[in-house]
């Protein structure tokens, strides 16, 4: 993740704030994705009330589908959000209540990275300004919003909200619950499994292009994924071993998923990658667990606890697949150890 590797653009601190960012509630995501929204439009100055109609649409749609969108036990403005859920409050009322209540902490939270200011500004808070009280939206804001990334920081920020809301309303924060978050290889989602039954959290492409920066795992191009070549949901030790006399961990997990481009995805086939490339893998397996709930637990539960304990699986898991399936394949050179 170019973030954690110390790349400073644009892009990697606003994957960071979304992947990284401290969550007590799932606001910053709906700002996030409202700010996005309305900075492509152009404008560089707006007013909360110009932010609150999008802003409230994401959280009330998000209440309907999760009561639990936050770890407070009470909320003034997601209660009125509930209100309007329920018929108790008509649009405009829910629309003046979300300006007055519903920025009060994620404006300032919102930019905050491991407890210090993320080094790329997007707004600057002018709410106190007497003339034009708002946001003003920043260059690096609007760059962004017109990007050719914007609709996958969209689709990372979504699936980055469903896996958090999921992991407060089951537990899976508690890491008992996270070996039922597993991967529908049909669908390519993750879903959450329980005795009655499946149900859908996340796309698995969505949840794991902002860790890999929407480049290809092995040759590091850029994908985007909307486009119809990628990116295509690749098993790093080959999915074929299931059909062999498998012993190691199930390679149809999330810890064994990768996203590649067409070419290389074609290249591999059933091949593991050589073993120069695996350091990778463990980057980004402990690039998902820094990430928190859910996918630390669901990574923890299916590779170790510990770093040593995951590289440990990991070295073995190599070993025993490249016993069975012996070819390995070279990904183009240079392009992915940093
Ligand atoms: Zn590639």
């Amino acid at each position: 993740m170019d973030y954690r590797r110390g790349v400073v653009t644009g892009e990697s601190v606003w994957r960071a704030i979304v992947l990284y960012g401290v969550n007590s509630a799932t606001y910053k995501f709906a700002f996030g994705a409202t700010l996005l929204e309305i900075a492509a439009t152009g404008r560089n100055h707006v007013t909360l009330e110009d932010l609150a109609p999008q802003y409230a649409e994401l959280l009330c749609r998000a209440l309907q589908r999760q009561p639990r969108q936050g770890t407070a036990v009470r909320s003034k403005f997601l209660d009125a959000c509930r209100a309007f859920n329920a018929g108790e409050l008509d649009r405009d009322t829910l629309h003046r209540r979300t300006a007055q209540l519903g920025f009060n902490n994620v404006i300032d939270a919102f930019p905050q990275l491991g407890g210090q200011q993320a080094p790329v500004r997007y707004y600057e808070d002018q709410r106190k300004h007497s003339a034009t009280p708002g946001l003003v939206l920043r260059d690096e804001l609007l760059e962004l919003a017109s990007s050719v990334h914007a609709q996958d920081l969209d689709a990372e920020t979504t699936a980055r909200w469903r896996l958090v809301e999921t992991a407060w309303a089951t537990g899976i924060s508690n890491a008992v619950l996270a070996p039922s978050l597993v991967y529908d290889s049909v669908t390519q989602h993750l879903v959450l499994k329980t005795k009655q039954r499946r149900k859908s959290v996340t796309g698995v492409v969505a949840a794991l292009s902002g860790y890999q920066d929407g480049r290809c795992a092995y040759c590091n191009e850029g994908m985007a994924q909307g486009d119809s070549a990628g990116p295509i949901v690749e098993h790093v030790l080959p999915w074929k071993l299931l059909t062999r006399r498998w012993r190691g961990p199930d390679v149809d997990a999330i810890w064994n998923l990768v996203l590649s481009c067409w070419p290389c995805n074609q290249a591999k086939r059933d091949r593991a990658p050589h073993e120069t490339w695996m350091p990778w893998l463990e980057q980004r397996n402990n690039d998902l667990i820094e990430s928190r709930h859910p996918l630390r637990e669901v990574l923890m539960a299916q590779t170790g606890e510990t770093a040593a304990a995951r590289h440990a699986t990991l070295k073995l898991a190599y070993q025993r697949a490249t016993e069975l399936l012996p070819a390995v394949w070279a990904p183009p050179a240079g392009a992915h150890i940093t």
